[in-house]
């Protein structure tokens, strides 16, 4: 193994040579794509970039790998290959002008400095450091799961036992889940942390039956300080999976070790599972995470835009939240899409730029639809006329639908305040800020009016 010289050597050599291709290209691009990156390391021919994200490997890739190799062909003169490793973003932060040193694993340091044994099965898990707690982005629509995460991360088994959080697909239920695992292995580097999602429990289970491991399996599951599993709806349907769930869940509980679940659904509408794990399942904290409203969407999206270093608009992030409604992972999935396509077309990030680029996501996840639209199809729902709604009369049964009109322009369509007032025959924006709330306040008590919106917004298709 040969030796790559000091740090400071490489971090010195890596400046000169971003020096150099800092004339060869722009001021914007040099600071969005070569500034972040980090020269890592040289052994045995290999020398590794870090770089804050992948799209920064393909844009270096497509403007200036052949100077980079040059560049350090000169330095490396044993150099063959170049690999970029993307970074966890706090390690680029932190290291910022330095190399960056290899991660230790917390669970051998600790061994090492307690100086007791760790069980055998203990291997750290899978932890993705990006989903934490700092990069989550909070709103109503998810507050008080966030706070229980948080609590049960600082003191496992003492807060809520189980902590059960359930909400719909790509709202942030493993982020959190992991968030927590994250945070329980910094404060308490001892503490067993168990993490599993339902399959993998399932096949873990079948399997130790078939090769006879089964002391082994309960072993695993009944030893741990911490057990997160994921997507438990999938326990449905499997009798002997959910028999020994059972025991281990009642073993961890007894012993106020911390148990975390999360579903799509709530314990109640689970109901393939037998009753005894339901209640069991409702004994702890439960708390939901709904669908982001528009300004959590601008938020997250915000948020994510500068994680990646991604310069985007302020009209772009309001067009794109106002047209993905329901998933964060899909708001998430359509910025880096946006990105990536900016820089390999070598286009500014415009509205047009992305209504183009964006066309098949954001058509499937919203239909085009216009203020007349809403006022028609709500009219027809309530069975009263559109020029009712858009008129002045402030009877109960045109209140309800004028403000579920409002809500809907608000929430789906991202319009502001003033322009749905003077879209509803000229109303106060205040108004319209009362209308929406109240709706929003509503939806989340009355059972009734989400199934209204629902099925109105179901006859969008
Ligand atoms: P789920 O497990 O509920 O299907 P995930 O936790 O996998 O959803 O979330 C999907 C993606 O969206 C992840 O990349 C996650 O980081 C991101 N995400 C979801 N909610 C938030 C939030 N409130 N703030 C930041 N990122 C979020
Ligand atoms: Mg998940």
């Amino acid at each position: 193994v040969e030796n790559s010289g000091t740090l400071a050597t490489m971090s010195l050599i890596w400046s000169e040579i971003l020096t150099e291709l800092e004339k060869s290209v722009s001021r914007p691009n040099f600071v969005t794509w070569l500034k972040p990156t980090k020269l890592l390391g040289e052994q045995a021919g290999l020398i590794k970039i870090g770089v804050p994200n992948p799209y920064t490997t393909t844009w270096i890739e497509k403007n200036c790998l052949k100077e980079i190799k040059q560049a350090l062909l000169e330095h490396y003169p044993t150099m063959e290959s170049l690999q970029f490793v993307v970074l966890e973003k706090e390690t680029t932060k932190s290291l910022d002008g330095l190399p960056l040193l290899e991660e230790t694993d917390p669970s051998q340091t600790d061994n090492e400095s307690s100086g007791e044994a760790a069980p055998s099965t203990s291997k750290p898990p899978p932890f993705n450091k990006s989903y934490n707690f700092e990069n989550f982005i909070v709103g109503n629509n998810n507050r008080l799961a966030f706070a229980a995460c948080q609590a049960v991360a600082e003191k496992p088994g003492e807060a809520y036992n189980p902590l059960f959080i359930y909400g719909g697909v790509g709202l942030g239920k493993t982020h959190l889940m992991q968030a927590i695992g994250n945070g329980v292995r910094q404060r308490w580097p001892k503490k067993n942390i168990v993490y599993t999602s339902c399959e993998a429990f399932t096949t873990d289970f079948v399997s130790a039956i078939q090769e006879k491991r089964i002391n082994e399996f309960k072993n695993k599951y009944r030893k741990a300080d911490v057990l997160l599993i994921d997507d438990i709806q999938f326990l449905a349907n499997k009798e002997g999976t959910q028999e020994e769930f059972f025991h281990t869940f009642n073993i961890l509980h007894q012993d106020n070790r911390q148990i975390v679940l999360t579903s799509d659904r709530i314990p109640k509408e689970m109901t393939e599972l037998e009753d005894r794990l339901i209640s069991r399942l409702g004994w702890g904290l439960i708390a939901d995470i709904q669908a982001p409203n528009f300004e959590n969407r601008v938020a997250i999206l915000q948020a994510k835009a500068k994680e990646k270093n991604i310069t985007v608009p302020a009209d772009v992030l309001e067009y794109i939240a106002s047209t993905i409604t329901s998933n964060v992972r899909e708001l998430e999935g359509s910025l880096i899409k946006l990105a990536t396509a900016a820089m390999l077309d070598d286009m500014p990030i415009t509205k047009e730029f992305t209504a183009r680029t964006l066309k098949d996501i954001l058509k499937a996840a919203a239909p085009n639809i216009s203020g007349r639209k809403v006022v028609a199809v709500v009219a027809d729902y309530f069975s009263v006329e559109p020029a009712d709604i858009l008129g002045t009369r402030r009877t109960k049964e045109l209140v309800y639908p004028r403000q579920i009109v409002m809500y809907i322009l608000r929430e789906q369509l991202g319009q502001s305040f003033p322009r749905i007032g003077e879209f509803l025959g000229g109303k106060d924006h205040t108004t319209v800020m009362h209308g929406v709330n109240k709706i929003s306040a509503l939806k989340k008590t009355e059972t009734a009016v989400e199934k209204d919106i629902q099925t109105i917004q179901g006859r969008f298709q």
